[in-house]
């Protein structure tokens, strides 16, 4: 695995209190030697979990109505077979891993809407370390059934009260959870996101997916796809598929962001109604690193939205703003009701229900041109739909969703 630069140029680096300096030395130390240079191992015994626990490699599918639909060759990475049903247990896997290798004894992690909460409260009971998860108390509410998952599999669930309580103040709260316990504790960031070694760390953990994806293609297709689309919300399962096509120049990067119900920011009441960071962010620092951040013209983060709260962050990855501003990576952006459109779409057309943060990256196959897709087009299946299910049956009877089926039959029985 590779080495880690600090910065993606004038991205990233370490913006953190003095009191979290000597963990984040620790940490970039643990990864050098575990992660990089493999010492005792450890890729090995990651790699082979992540096969047995994990259930990997995942299948590249070849999606034949869609191929059919774009006049295209489309290939779904699917992540959503994924144990847990997402892409985020490669990297909880393989941070608890390391906070075993490290020596550690207690984990800690944030969570939004819970599925990286789940992915590493699953990571810590099959590895026996004990895990608490901060989460907001709103999110605590609308999130039932990953709060379960959670202590099903052990872990303590904190309720953080802070601020709108939800996964800005989660990630801040463990932080400082973090910063009084770091000689016992290791905290598990759920995206690329955060100081220095974490974007580069989640990176490499989430690289799994583009390392088999370029492998299945050409034993599939031959050569190289042509173009390869993920969504972004901190933008790890993105970097994950696009990693290891970065320096490929053949094959076109686009990250699908959250347009909400429309893009930019309202400077009157202070609130973006979209996480299209990428897009239309500005420079800042959030979480310990200098990114594309979503604020108002005074600097101050604002609240962003998505109809899928795993895309809801105001924030993004520090190397993915940087392969944005080089022109490596094209950022894009799907409306609410886009994704909702291709909820349905993906559903009914293939038998895949995705998540619906995955949504975006299937209903930006609609927008995209015939010269951007290419000949062939790898979709990353981030994650399946079944957490979302009452929340597409809420949002599909609020609004004209064209391709829904009636979603009269269906709500009585799930509320
Ligand atoms: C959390 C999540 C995302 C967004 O996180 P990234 O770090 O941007 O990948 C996307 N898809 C699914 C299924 C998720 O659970």
């Amino acid at each position: 695995m590779s080495d880690a630069p600090s910065k993606f140029g004038e991205y990233g680096g370490q913006y953190v209190p003095e009191a979290l300096m000597p963990a984040i030395e620790e940490l970039d130390d643990a990864y050098q030697r575990y992660v990089v240079e493999n010492e005792d191992g450890f890729v090995d015994e990651f790699r082979e979990r992540l096969r047995d626990f994990g259930g990997r490699p995942t299948p590249l599918q070849r999606a034949d109505r869609l191929s059919e639909r774009y006049g295209t060759d489309v290939l779904l990475k699917r992540e959503d077979l994924l144990h847990g049903g997402a892409h985020k247990l490669n990297n909880a896997l393989g941070q608890v891993l390391l906070a075993k290798y490290m020596g550690k004894e207690r984990i800690v992690a944030e969570t939004g809407a819970g599925q990286h909460g789940t992915a590493t409260a699953m990571a810590a009971a099959h590895l026996d370390m004990p895990c608490e998860i901060y989460m907001g108390e709103r999110d605590i509410n609308r999130q039932r059934p990953n709060v379960f998952r959670m202590r099903l599999n052990g872990a303590e669930v904190n309720p953080v009260s802070t601020g709108r309580g939800t996964l800005k103040e989660a990630i801040s709260e463990t932080m400082r959870d973090w910063a009084t316990t770091v000689e016992t504790t290791h905290y598990v960031i759920g995206s690329v996101v955060g100081p220095h070694p974490f974007p580069t760390m989640v990176r490499e953990f989430q690289s799994v997916i583009s390392e088999e994806a370029r492998r299945q293609f050409d034993e599939q297709v031959g050569g190289l796809p042509d173009s390869v689309v993920a969504c972004a919300g901190g933008g790890s399962n993105t970097m994950g598929a696009f990693a290891e096509f970065v320096s490929d120049d053949s094959v076109d990067l686009y990250a699908v962001e959250a347009g909400g119900s429309s893009l930019g920011v309202d400077e009157e009441t202070g609130v973006a109604p979209n996480s299209a960071s990428l897009s239309t962010g500005t420079e800042g620092v959030l979480h310990g690193a200098r990114t594309k951040l979503l604020q108002d013209r005074d600097g101050q983060i604002v609240e962003s939205h998505s109809v899928s709260s795993g895309l809801d962050y105001a924030g993004v990855g520090p190397e993915l703003a940087y392969l944005v501003d080089e022109g490596r990576v094209t950022p894009v952006t799907v409306d609410d009701d886009a994704a909702l459109e291709g909820f349905h779409r993906l559903s009914q057309t293939e038998g895949i229900i995705p998540a619906l943060e995955t949504a975006h990256a299937v209903a930006w196959l609609e927008d995209a041109t015939p010269e951007q897709l290419g000949d062939s087009v790898v979709v990353c299946v981030s994650g399946r739909g079944d957490k979302d299910l009452e929340s597409v049956v809420e949002e599909t009877e609020n609004r004209e969703v064209p391709n829904a089926p009636d979603m009269d039959v269906f709500s009585g029985g799930m509320r």
